[in-house]
């Protein structure tokens, strides 16, 4: 039974939170500027939950929510830092008064700041639940406007910019305290916050969907999953990362509307039991994705060849996920020249990826996870070649996430760094729980593709 804080938890995505921790068996505690609806909201979910009001712009609500935390739970394990405001006000930069843009800072990026420190300093000081776990667990609310700009919100995607660069730093530098900081970037998500764009007319559900391969906004509920996720022992490996939960609408590259059916119409997967197959289960990577989605209940067959894929879905009947881990046990071998690791890198997880996406796409449903190692998003894990066909890999996932999301098949990459186990994250992702998550590119390498060297390179 953790502790955990959802800021903003009265609403939106917090409040599917916290009804997400609740459900696992954690006391939440609420804290939110709209004190009424938050005690409605605890109080709904049991006695042993609670309701905090205060405005998170406030300097002392750091320091005064931490200590109903504590004098509640006596420890904090996850903190939830979710308050957030949009700004709806239409308004262009020049004609933006100071003290609009210095409260979205406030709340968005100021206040979680101040409460994320709050936390760590409470964090550093209690044991960890279990051995192993972390003494806690931080995820910072981000956004998709914090990658692309978008004109008249300003304001918005510079304070989530600063929740991304904030949760890199924060990711690396407390690791070493036991605490694990990442951010989740949510797509478009259908709650208050985007029904208020939707009535001023400064969003157009309609085009907007046009540009997400998924053909569809996020729900609230998914981006509870992911959270949930972020908090888990599953992320494990995962410091001052990005999520991203948007549908595939960053991996979109094209002038064209996203959304095309290239066959079924999509649908949930049926009930039962999930089939998986692992291609490359002989890799490291693979056998510990054979692992952990044994662990999560799938049906799990290992691949050799493209055919088996063929064979297990035929057998099975269904084809719920694909794990692509061929040519991850070699990209840091020196030896091996670029055509070598593409073919053994690229080449097979395109062959596996083709049989399953055939049989996804007449599905209308299925997930493809793209395995490959952290040098696709940083210098020094692997040579030259491994790094490349690394690269390759991952950006080969967000392709197939656009092509495929319009049949509602979703496909990532999970950039894994030596000795972290990605069989937990696997699970998550192939999974209905992962359902907003498509076309993500996921750093799973211990801080490594963030952690800027204190030296500069040297250059000419
Ligand atoms: P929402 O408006 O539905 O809920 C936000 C909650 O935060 C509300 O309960 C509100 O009362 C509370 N809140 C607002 N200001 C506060 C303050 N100063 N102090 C304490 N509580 C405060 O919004 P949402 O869509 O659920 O958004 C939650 C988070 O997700 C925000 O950080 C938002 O930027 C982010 N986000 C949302 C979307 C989306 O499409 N909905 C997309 C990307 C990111």
């Amino acid at each position: 039974m953790r502790a955990v804080l959802v800021t903003g938890g009265a609403s939106g995505i917090g409040w599917a939170a916290a009804r997400r921790f609740a459900a696992a068996g954690d006391v939440v505690v609420i804290a939110d500027i709209d004190g009424a609806a938050a005690t409605a909201r605890a109080t709904s979910l049991g006695p042993q939950h609670a309701a905090f009001a205060a405005d998170v712009a406030d300097p002392s609500t750091a320091a005064a929510v931490i200590a109903f935390v504590l004098a509640r739970c006596g420890r904090i394990d996850v903190l939830v830092n979710n308050a957030g405001i949009i700004d709806s006000g239409g308004t262009q930069i020049t004609e933006q008064p100071l003290d609009a843009l210095r409260r979205l800072i406030g709340v968005n990026l100021i206040g979680m700041e101040r409460l994320a420190r709050a936390a760590h300093d409470v964090m550093t000081t209690q044991a960890p639940l279990s051995a192993g776990a972390p003494r806690g667990v931080i995820v910072n609310m981000a956004s998709g406007a914090a990658l692309r700009a978008i004109p008249l919100r300003n304001g918005y995607s510079a304070s989530k910019a600063g929740v991304l660069a904030m949760t890199r730093v924060q990711g690396v530098e407390w690791a070493a305290d036991g605490i694990r900081v990442n951010a989740l970037a949510p797509g478009y998500t259908r709650t208050d916050l985007v029904d208020e764009l939707i009535r001023r007319g400064r969003v157009d559900p309609t085009l907007t969907e046009s540009r997400i391969p998924l053909g569809r906004m996020g729900r609230p509920e998914e981006m509870a999953e992911a959270v949930f996720f972020l908090a888990s022992p599953a992320a494990r490996g995962m410091l001052g990362s990005l999520l991203i939960a948007d549908g595939a609408g960053a991996a979109y590259g094209a002038s064209d509307a996203a959304p095309v059916q290239r066959g079924a119409a999509p649908r949930p997967a049926p009930e039962g039991t999930p089939v998986v197959v692992v291609s490359g289960g002989d890799t490291a990577m693979g056998a510990a994705c054979l692992r952990g989605l044994s662990a999560a209940g799938a049906i799990v067959v290992a691949a050799t060849t493209p055919t088996d894929i063929a064979s297990a879905a035929a057998q099975h009947g269904r084809l719920d996920g694909l794990v692509n881990a061929a040519g991850t046990d070699h990209l840091d071998d020196a030896c091996a020249d670029l055509p070598t690791q593409i073919a053994h890198h690229l080449e097979a997880q395109f062959l596996a990826a083709q049989v399953a996406g055939r049989i996804m796409l007449a599905q209308g449903y299925g997930a493809v996870l793209n395995l490959t190692g952290a040098g696709a998003l940083a210098a020094g894990p692997a040579p030259v070649a491994g790094s490349a066909a690394a690269g390759a890999v991952a950006m080969f996932a967000r392709s197939m996430a656009c092509e495929w999301g319009g049949s509602g098949v979703r496909v990532n990459a999970l950039a894994v760094g030596a000795s972290i186990d990605p069989g937990g994250a696997a699970a998550f992702l192939l999974s209905p729980a992962a359902g907003y998550v498509s076309g993500a590119i996921i750093a799973m390498d211990g801080g490594r593709s963030i952690l800027a060297s204190t030296e500069p390179a040297a250059w000419h």
